[in-house]
């Protein structure tokens, strides 16, 4: 399977690293749209959100602990966390991945 965060978590593809717990890794987004920006994801391969919570639902609670933590660890007032899901849903990565956004002010509604 040609995955790029599967490529990530094997060590394949280098990325800046920030967390990492039993199940899951974070690290910075290579784009990031705030001063804080960090991706989650399980280390096992699943294509969304929808499919990790039927699959491992204890991983989907890792994923917003680990996020809490970065969180808190960085100081945030406030944060925002995004699953895009399919390709209106805006995701380009078809690894579920939990974004962590934070370090200004957040727009709502979303784009
Ligand atoms: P999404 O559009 O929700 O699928 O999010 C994919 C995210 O992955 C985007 O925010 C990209 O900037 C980010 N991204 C793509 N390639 C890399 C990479 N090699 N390292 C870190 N982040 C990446
Ligand atoms: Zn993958």
């Amino acid at each position: 399977m040609n995955c790029l965060f599967c490529a990530i978590v094997a060590g394949d593809i280098p990325a800046d690293k920030v967390a990492e717990s039993q199940n899951v890794l974070a690290f910075n987004d290579i784009n990031p749209q705030a001063p804080v920006h960090i991706l989650i994801i399980p280390k096992s391969h699943h294509e969304n959100v929808g499919e990790l919570s039927v699959a491992d639902p204890n991983c989907l609670t890792e994923l917003f602990t680990l996020a809490n933590q970065l969180a808190l660890e960085k100081g945030l007032t406030g944060y925002r966390t995004v699953f895009n899901t399919g390709v209106d849903g805006g995701q380009t990565v078809f690894h579920a991945h939990l974004h962590l956004i934070g370090g200004r002010a957040m727009h709502w509604p979303p784009g």
